[in-house]
């Protein structure tokens, strides 16, 4: 009975261990299971968190690239501003310009007709020299003839201006005419400094480019000047008229510009020899004088009311 009695314990307690095994087991193997759970979570969410983070990279360069772009147009935006006011600084002047803002002490020098590129030249050398800019005249037919030396005007840092490409008086011609002469000039100039060239001032051949009792032609011509956004550009110190035309002494030249010469003032003068043997005595001459040479541009344009 005893013997009967212990076997049954043993057996039982065998029984007992059986189950206990299975259950750590069971345990373990599920431990392993939310740690291959866990693990994978992990590796999904990382995954996730990688594409949203390329995405947000995406969307960081999408940005810089669109606020690049606003630059960009935030840039042309305000040249085309400054265009604009320039314009309408210059349509609130007068429609034909003999002189800029009196109050500064800018005075402009131009050159008018062109000539030989012997006589650029040293009409070049007299302005680099003297670290001054100014404005070209030029006729169509040397813009024609020398581009090359036109196109280095533009480069080193002078103007042109339109000056008709023959010469003809304005009122000699009808409206066509002059309108086919102004946009020579401009085809020609474009070609000559190898691209689309902007120009604000037309100066008409000839003083202002009509025979006397020629009022209604005249008003004609200013309406093409305007229509092509240009203005008629004088000047109110001009040797060459003020002292009776010829050819005279480059110290007469001198004298008489220095002694016409006031702020805001235009200088004519002409691509003759005499007229450039004078420049730079006249550059040095204003500059004893207060005043500073320079383009068109530097004195109508710049430093305008807004
Ligand atoms: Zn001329």
């Amino acid at each position: 009975m005893v013997i009967i009695e212990s076997s049954y314990r043993r057996s039982r307690h065998n029984k007992s261990k059986v189950p206990t095994r299975n259950i750590i087991f069971g345990v373990l193997l599920l431990a392993v299971f939310i740690l291959v759970v866990l693990s994978l979570v992990q590796y999904l969410s990382g995954r996730a968190l990688h594409s949203e983070i390329d995405e947000l990279k995406e969307s960081v360069r999408q940005l810089e690239q669109e606020n690049e772009t606003l630059q960009r147009q935030y840039e042309e935006i305000l040249e085309e501003n400054i265009t604009l006011r320039e314009e309408n600084h210059m349509l609130r002047s007068s429609k034909i310009i003999t002189h800029g803002d009196r109050d500064s002490n800018k005075v402009a020098l131009t050159i008018d007709d062109g000539g030989r590129s012997d006589l650029v030249d040293i009409a070049l050398q007299s302005l680099a020299e003297e670290n001054t800019r100014a404005t070209f005249f030029v006729l169509g037919t040397w813009l024609e003839l020398e581009p090359d030396v036109w196109r280095q005007i533009v480069e080193e840092g002078h103007e042109l201006g339109n000056h008709t490409y023959s010469h003809r008086y304005l009122t000699d011609m009808n409206t066509d005419e002059i309108n086919a002469e102004l946009a020579l000039w401009q085809e020609l100039a474009d070609k000559a400094v190898g691209r689309s060239y902007k120009t604000y001032f037309f100066r008409p051949p000839g003083l202002e480019g009509f025979h006397e009792n020629q009022s209604e032609q005249r008003n004609q011509y200013l309406e093409i000047v305007a229509e092509k956004g240009m203005f008629v550009t004088l000047w109110d110190v001009d040797h060459f008229y003020g002292l009776g035309g010829g050819n005279m002494p480059a110290e007469r030249i001198t004298d008489y510009v220095l002694d016409k010469a006031q702020s805001g003032s235009i200088i004519l003068l002409h691509c003759r020899e005499n007229d450039l043997a004078a420049l730079p005595a006249i550059i040095q001459g204003l500059r004893d004088q207060g005043l500073e040479p320079c383009s068109l541009s530097e004195l109508l344009l710049n430093g305008f009311a807004t």
